[in-house]
């Protein structure tokens, strides 16, 4: 009989993906380690040889040249890891590892290297331990041979892979062509930071919470991911795989039926509309969606234009990845959001310092307002853009009216500067901000007034309101969008914006959530940006509701004493839609 080996996690993306693991290594210091089958040893220890030839070449390589610029004494140095390497006692003791602990070869080499280390700095003497560097060096080199060779081989291939790695991040949800990636499961990782957000918005099914699944995988093994239900199958049998076909198949009937009406505007039962916009992290997730089941690009997220590149993209290449976005929309607006970089968002070619608390520190506006030169860059990149469709300004990060008047005032300028130079740009481009900092809630009356239409960032939101960091997975558990003081916070933002006059929208990650979009139309907003996945569900629920039943549920959620209250509420209305649905059309409910 064959045991299931069902691995439960949380649910970070939607859908269903059957397929083959590939171990990651992301962010630094982590070395994968992952199980290696029986009739596999052989081959692992064979990659380790050839990554020890590999590092020992690589010495001789780096002592030749050396010697050459500097002399042979400074040489001498690569000699001595040469000869480390070539210790058959070392390499005994990585091959054994690998045998009786059946791991792949980087795991036992950063065995080898901890032990190296362990020995050295229990030894009397100071010049012994320093010697200790000297001693693992060299089995560094072959540990980073065997990661660039393990890297090397999954790029160059063609194969479909489930992304496995310690940590969720947006590094390890780009680290392949996305057709190319049928799901990521991380053993941590927040459902709302932004390796999340991109996992949802690739269409990419993902899990986290899995402590220690990386010790039970091997490279290659088969997986069964169910992003619906937040679980990771190991090694599934036939009866499985015919499980897993059926409800994918049902689930593409669902998808089918959702495409088929999502060109529909989402107006209520009783003519109440809902604008449902979408979010953009690149240029390729334009091709993800008609442009007609959208009213627009509600949040252009430009810093993965960013940090797709090596280098900072220059004005004209701004220029025409934005004009490509806007021609693409048409007549639709389309949001960009200025550079909102910092924490887990970090260009490579851009090293900010090393914060203690940088949720807290030097990130998007902040960084945009102290480095203006980027910021201009970007504006007149966008500003000539706008010639070429219906543009609108998003400040990410806002925490005070100064700031909202600064960017003003340098958005004046680069105007001024375009025209006297003699380029288009449109007339009025309405200049919103993003309410992420609970500070911008409290004074939302004064800033309404300077700008044209607001957006709730509420992945940012919540982490500020809670005061638990969405990128920890320590704190995971608490980061609670349904919070008492969440759904409160949100319905004052919307009453602001009503009396303001203002349109407002959320495109945080909760809005995806078909209830929670009504909620929030409930509540008063005027619409909401999401995922390209969610356009046609949240339309859906908006056409099969009344004004009053999203203003009623709207109410619950804020009179809620705690978040399962409201978690309950939201469930009730989605088993209601439900059954409306089957009742209406049968066949067409959820998978
Ligand atoms: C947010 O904070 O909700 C948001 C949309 O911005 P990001 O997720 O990019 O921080
Ligand atoms: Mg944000």
């Amino acid at each position: 009989m064959v045991t299931k080996r069902i691995v439960n996690g949380v649910s970070v993306a939607p859908g269903l993906a059957l397929g083959a693991a590939h171990v990651v290594r992301t962010g630094s210091g982590t070395v994968p380690t992952w199980s290696v089958a029986a009739e596999d040893v052989e081959r692992e220890i064979e990659r380790l040889r050839g990554a020890v030839a590999d590092a020992s070449l690589e010495l001789t390589r780096q002592q030749e040249a050396v010697s050459k610029a500097s002399g042979e004494q400074e040489a001498g140095i690569f000699g001595v890891h040469r000869m480390v390497l070539e210790d058959p006692g070392a390499l005994k003791r990585a091959i054994e590892t690998i045998r009786e602990q059946r791991i792949n070869a980087e795991a036992a080499v950063q065995s080898l290297i901890d032990r190296l280390r362990q020995t050295m700095q229990s030894m009397e003497g100071e010049s012994v331990r320093n010697f200790t560097a000297d001693l693992a060096e060299p089995w560094g080199i072959v540990l980073d041979y065997l990661m660039q060779k393990n890297r090397e081989r999954i790029l160059s291939g063609e194969s479909t892979v489930i992304l496995a790695a310690k940590e969720l991040t947006p590094k390890l949800v780009t680290y392949l062509a996305r057709e190319r990636i049928l799901a990521v499961v991380a053993e941590t990782g927040g459902g709302f930071s932004h390796g999340a957000v991109l996992a949802r918005s690739f269409g990419i099914p993902c899990v986290v919470g899995l402590p220690n699944l990386l010790a039970r995988l091997e490279q290659g093994m088969k997986l069964w991911v169910d992003g619906d239900a937040g679980t990771v199958q190991l090694r599934p049998g036939q009866e499985d795989v015919d499980l897993f076909l059926e409800r994918r198949a049902r689930r593409e009937t669902r998808q089918a039926y959702l495409q088929l009406h999502a060109g529909l505007p989402a107006v209520t039962s009783d003519g109440e509309e809902l604008v449902v916009e979408v979010n953009v992290e690149s240029v390729r997730d334009l091709d993800t969606f008609p442009r007609e089941h959208c009213d627009g690009v509600g949040l252009l997220r430009t810093e993965f234009l960013y940090m797709e590149r090596t280098q900072f993209p220059s004005e004209e290449e701004q220029y025409r990845l934005y004009r490509r976005v806007l021609e693409h929309m048409g007549d639709k607006a389309v949001t960009l959001r200025t550079l909102d970089i910092g924490c887990d968002k970090q260009l490579p070619y851009f090293k900010t310092p090393q914060e203690p608390n940088p949720a807290l520190g030097w990130r998007g506006l902040r960084i945009s307002l102290e480095w203006q030169d980027l910021l201009r860059v970007q504006l007149r990149a966008a500003l000539r853009a706008s010639a070429h469709g219906s543009l609108r300004l998003l400040l990410p990060m806002v925490t005070s009216i100064e700031e909202v008047r600064a960017v003003r005032a340098i958005f004046n300028d680069v105007r001024c500067q375009l025209v006297e130079q003699g380029y288009e740009a449109a007339e009025d481009i309405p200049v919103g901000i993003m309410i992420e900092v609970p500070a911008t809630v409290f004074t939302l009356d004064t800033l309404l007034v300077e700008v044209d239409f607001i957006s709730v960032g509420s992945n940012d939101l919540v982490q500020y309101i809670l005061a638990v960091d969405r990128d920890n997975s320590l704190v995971s558990k608490l980061y609670d969008p349904y919070h008492p003081a969440v759904l409160r916070a949100l319905a004052q933002i919307a009453a602001a914006a009503r009396a303001a006059r203002k349109p407002a929208s959320v495109c945080g990650e909760l809005a995806g959530d078909y209830a929670t979009a009504l909620a929030l139309l409930g509540m008063g907003f005027s619409g909401v940006s999401v995922a390209p996945n969610f356009l046609g569900e949240v339309k859906l629920a908006v056409r099969g509701t009344s004004s009053t039943e999203a203003r009623e549920l709207a109410g619950s959620l804020c009179q809620a004493t705690t978040s399962a209250d409201a978690v309950e509420a939201l469930q009730r209305l989605k088993r209601t839609l439900h059954e409306r649905r089957v009742a209406s059309e049968p066949g067409t409910g959820r998978a």
